[in-house]
């Protein structure tokens, strides 16, 4: 590899930052330069919405690299400067500052909250999580007497809620569907969470849909369609993310859903690439595309793409994991059930207890597989996502998993 080469990223996250990490140990000597719009370098996401937003773990604790470590592996670390322009004829990215020159370009620029207009409308108090300081904003919020609504039942919904419930804040969730994570987990599992979080004391508000939301002096009204009002000192949407992907499409680089890449993460423009959150790739054992929006898939793509910078030929095909810690319970899931969907979940252990597995199954076929409490059996969950089993032995709880294969 030619040490006069550049390789340049846009986006200074997770992606980022495993990506440049991998292209320094398979040794690559040219030019790495990463662009970040946020002033912080690279980081992880998942202690904003649990560790340290509950304020156990330090501000160092969730950055990927430490400063010094961009110096010596040669990093140009650009903060602070968002890409303006990526033009691929001439294989330049243009920021406020000028132009720089790529051989290879990775797009990394992970995903943004998207936004409830009527929220940001209202003049009320109103955040949303994805920086480090909205995590601050947030977490200054809570407190004894203080009483926060979340509008949404997602991932970020769940986690504000249950850190929010630890510091002893008032709390009411706001969901649509009938159950938090519905759309992710099914009723089955989606309906322990529920009853983890009544339990904990949230107020959570299903099947409802927000009406209007006010500002009330320094704080907010919501209004939601059944009528009743809630007050809050602050209101935290998590509605979901759209990803960071018009920079991409305004240089003429494959969009839908975000930057559409091959099994190798390559996109439509030559020695163009793209992970994490905004990557939406061919996944060569599910045989479809797939963005996921996760911390694992954001590392692993990050590494897999630098190979292939170098002139690898590696696909991608790990499945999709991701994991959550709400109070007491942490659970790590493997696999997805895609658009057929399932037929039937088969759930093992005590979910009273929350101590359980479960398997999302389409005829023998396993597509999705999910610990709580349970890190002794994470592995052989793994081992038999995607397999073929014998449904009555899984049903079986007193068969063990690693001979439930049919
Ligand atoms: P990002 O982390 O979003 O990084 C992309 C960076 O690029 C951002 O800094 C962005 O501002 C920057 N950027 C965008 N456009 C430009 C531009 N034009 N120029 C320069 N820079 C640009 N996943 C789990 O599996 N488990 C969890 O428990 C979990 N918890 C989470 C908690 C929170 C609060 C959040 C927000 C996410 C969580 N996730 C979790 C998801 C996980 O953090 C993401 O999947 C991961 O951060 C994606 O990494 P990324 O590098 O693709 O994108
Ligand atoms: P999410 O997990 O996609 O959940 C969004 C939730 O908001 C869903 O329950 C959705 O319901 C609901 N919703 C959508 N539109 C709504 C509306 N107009 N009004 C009220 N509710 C609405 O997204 P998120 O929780 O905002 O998280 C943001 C990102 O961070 C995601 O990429 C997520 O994966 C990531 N994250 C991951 C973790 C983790 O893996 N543990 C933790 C935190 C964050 P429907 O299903 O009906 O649309």
């Amino acid at each position: 590899m030619n040490r006069t080469q550049t390789f340049v990223v846009v986006g200074a996250g997770l992606a980022a930052a495993k990506a440049v990490e991998e292209l320094r140990a398979a040794g690559f000597a040219g030019g790495v330069v990463v662009y970040g719009d946020e002033r912080h370098r690279p980081y992880e996401r998942p202690p904003l919405s649990k560790g340290y937003l509950k304020g156990g773990d330090e501000l160092g604790s969730v950055f990927v690299h430490p400063p010094e470590w961009y110096r010596d592996n040669g990093v140009d670390l650009r903060l602070g400067a968002p890409v303006l322009e990526v033009d691929t004829e001439g294989r330049l990215v243009r920021t406020a500052d000028g132009a720089q020159r790529y051989d290879r370009l990775l797009i990394a620029t992970g995903a943004t909250p998207r936004r409830l207009a009527a929220a940001d409308s209202s003049g009320a108090p109103v955040a949303y999580l994805r920086a480090i300081e909205d995590s601050d904003r947030i977490k200054a919020a809570f407190g004894e007497g203080q009483r926060i609504v979340v509008l949404g039942g997602g991932w970020i919904g769940l986690e504000v809620a249950a850190a929010a419930r630890e510091a002893g804040t008032e709390v009411t969730v706001v969901e649509v569907l009938e159950l938090p994570l519905l759309r992710v987990l099914g009723p089955e599992v989606a309906r322990v969470f529920a009853g983890l979080h009544r339990e904990r004391g949230v107020d959570l508000r299903t099947g409802t849909r927000v009406a209007s939301v006010e500002r009330d002096g320094d704080r907010a009204a919501v209004r939601l369609d059944d009528g009743s009002v809630l007050a809050a000192d602050l209101v935290v949407v998590g509605v979901g993310v759209r990803p960071n992907s018009d920079l991409a499409e305004a240089g003429g680089i494959g969009v839908d859903n975000g930057v559409v890449v091959d099994e190798f993460l390559r996109a439509s423009r030559p020695d163009v690439f793209a992970a994490g959150d905004v990557a939406n790739a061919y996944h060569p054992v599910l045989g479809r595309r797939l963005r996921v929006e996760h911390w694992d898939n954001a590392i692993e793509q990050g590494r897999v793409a630098a190979r292939n910078m170098l002139g690898g030929e590696l696909g991608y095909d790990r499945l999709p994991y991701f994991f959550t810690d709400q109070y007491d319970l942490g659970m790590e899931y493997v696999g997805g059930v895609g658009p057929e969907g399932y037929d039937e979940v088969v759930l093992r252990g005590d979910t009273e207890g929350r101590v359980f597995t479960a398997f999302w199954l389409r005829g023998r076929r396993v597509l999705a597989g999910m610990h709580a409490n349970d890190w002794d059996a994470a592995d052989r969950v793994r081992a038999i996502v995607g397999t073929e089993v014998d449904q009555s032995r899984l049903r079986d709880g007193s068969v063990p998993l690693e001979d439930v294969a049919g």
